[in-house]
């Protein structure tokens, strides 16, 4: 029996314990223990940075008396750890197509119900493609099915590893403790914003991968799935690139970049259907120059963590808006086709890099083009004017003075992009329509109003930035397989059911549910 105290707000330099004894006293005799639940920073009084505390209590009593009448109290909403015991062994292997956060939480959590799933996954296992991904930042090679979208662990592995999500599910506390089960940081347990880094990210993708094979799962690297066979209606069998591997049921879990199996599965008679999403450039400023802006005087204090901003500014039917910031990270090269250039941002646990990053778009509807594949198509049509501005793989990139100013070119001696393998000097007025370089400047414009320092004439703007979430849905029904399809289960952030590490993680809980109770 346990409840939370929350809105505990302390000078940061207060010690933690200062909270914890507030919260008792609150509640008094009742008390058993108590510890640290969540921790925020409230950065909007530069003299008067807080942390904000939430405390856990566990208690004799009946909660809802010992909370009566305290406005910041609640009764602790416990995780809920899924259990499928009942699970049938009729579901017994099914397949699960791609090994990013969906696809990885899906596996682990049926090879716990005795399932012993079959995961096939076109890229490489972690270590491989770690190569693969430096190899194509020295050398410009791109090779498309290992990289920073595809291969173990899936987009998420080179990433920031933020773990927030606008959804709020009780099992994002079971993934979190999963996730330091496997090897995380026990902070990220208490952050409000918690993350993990892509150097602290490949040890845990690791250690999951072999506890699903330790229960009897199998995990198969470039494995691709290309097809799926049917019998009336239902799923017999899938095709990969290594041969068919039959089976009564697929959790399709491949992430918003495998275009092409939006096509294959419209073909077999799935109902999908155009999604908004947003496109734009990766803005980059330096840390420090952040932290002054959000801390003041306190900048370089040590007990704060590197500052982090979100902004966002509508403008009629659109919106520009920040996202994926990457503290003290780099901008990476996202790209999974050829003769496309594709921008996002990763960092690593300490977050200890010079330049900040984030995404900078402006969102685009389903009315901004036609069909179901129309906004793939704009995707690719934005991504291959950057790869010809690059000349290659190599990024155009515009100081935002210039940008701001109509002048095409970057202007050197401020920020120095960290884009690998290289920039261009560009003009992103002939990359993207009118409306969308409008749009963006405006969010400059907004945003430098809020945090000082964000149109400085030394920012760095690299594109493009498209791949922000899947542009398809795949429908699926109540019981979570595709409508008109028995026995499959599009799942994650390709399916249109996440937009995040956490959220797909979680959405391959819920499809592994569906599945081992069908
Ligand atoms: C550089 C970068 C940084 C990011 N940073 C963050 C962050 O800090 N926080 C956050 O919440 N989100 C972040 N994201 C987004 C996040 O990574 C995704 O939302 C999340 O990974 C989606 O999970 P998923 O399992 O649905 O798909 P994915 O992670 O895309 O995984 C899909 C997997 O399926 C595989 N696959 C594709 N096609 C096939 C096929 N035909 N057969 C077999 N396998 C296939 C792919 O190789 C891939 O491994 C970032 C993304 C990128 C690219």
């Amino acid at each position: 029996m346990a409840i939370v105290i929350s809105g505990i707000s302390l000078p940061f330099q207060e010690p933690p314990e200062t909270a914890v004894e507030r919260a008792k006293k609150q509640i008094g005799a009742h008390v058993i223990s108590a510890a640290i639940e969540k921790r925020s920073v409230d950065a909007r009084r530069k003299k008067d940075i807080r942390f904000v505390y939430s405390v856990r209590l566990d208690v004799s009593g009946d909660e809802e008396k010992l909370i009566k009448g305290l406005t910041n109290a609640g009764i602790a909403r416990d995780f809920v750890n899924p259990d499928f015991k009942g699970a049938s062994t009729k579901n017994k292997k099914p397949v699960i197509a791609g090994f990013g956060p969906a696809g990885m939480f899906a596996a682990l959590t049926l090879a716990r119900a005795g399932l012993e799933p079959v995961v096939i996954e076109r890229g490489a296992p972690i270590d491989e493609r770690v190569r693969d991904v430096l190899a194509f930042a020295k050398t410009g090679r791109l090779n498309a099915e290992s990289n920073i979208q595809f291969g173990e662990g899936g987009a998420g592995a080179f990433s920031d590893g933020k773990l927030t999500t606008r959804t709020n599910d009780a099992r994002q506390a079971f993934v979190l403790n999963e996730l330091v089960k496997h090897g995380a940081p026990k902070e990220i347990l208490t952050q409000a914003k918690p993350h993990i880094g892509t150097d602290l990210l490949r040890g845990i993708v690791k250690s999951i991968r072999e506890e699903i094979r330790y229960l009897g799962g199998e995990v198969h690297f470039h494995t691709r799935l290309d097809d799926i066979a049917f019998i009336n209606g239902a799923v017999s069998a899938v095709m990969t690139t290594r041969g068919e591997i039959k089976s009564p049921s697929l959790i399709l879990a491949p992430g918003h970049s495998a275009r092409e199996i939006f096509q294959m599965l419209l073909k077999r008679g799935a109902q999908l259907a155009p999604k908004p999403f947003s496109a734009g450039l990766r803005i980059e400023h330096l840390q420090s120059e952040v932290d002054k802006a959000l801390y003041g005087g306190f900048a370089v204090h040590a007990l704060l963590p590197e500052a982090e901003y979100q902004h966002s500014l509508r403008l009629g039917d659109r919106a520009v808006y920040t996202f994926c910031m990457c503290p003290g990270g780099v901008v990476v090269p996202a790209a999974s086709e050829d003769c496309g250039v594709v921008t996002n941002g990763m960092s690593d646990y300490a977050r200890s890099g010079k330049n900040a990053n984030s995404a900078l778009v402006v969102s685009i509807s389903t009315k901004d083009f036609d069909g179901i594949f129309g906004g793939i198509e704009l995707q690719r049509k934005l991504e291959h004017a950057a790869f010809l501005q690059g000349g290659g793989y190599a990024a155009p990139v515009q100081d935002t003075r210039s940008f701001l100013n109509g002048k095409p070119g970057f202007i050197s001696g401020g920020v120095v992009p960290s884009y690998l393998p290289g920039v261009v000097p560009g003009d992103f007025t002939g990359i993207f329509p009118r409306h969308i370089t409008e749009a963006l400047k405006q969010g400059i414009a907004a945003f430098d109003r809020k945090q000082a320092g964000f149109a400085a004439p030394g920012g760095v703007l690299t594109g493009v930035e498209t791949r922000t979430s899947s542009p398809v849905r795949i429908l699926r029904g109540e019981n979570l397989q595709a409508v008109g399809l028995q026995g499959i289960y599009p799942c994650g952030e390709g399916a249109g059911y996440a937009g995040g590490i956490m959220s797909a993680a979680v959405d391959g809980i819920k499809c592994a549910g569906a599945l081992a109770n069908r």
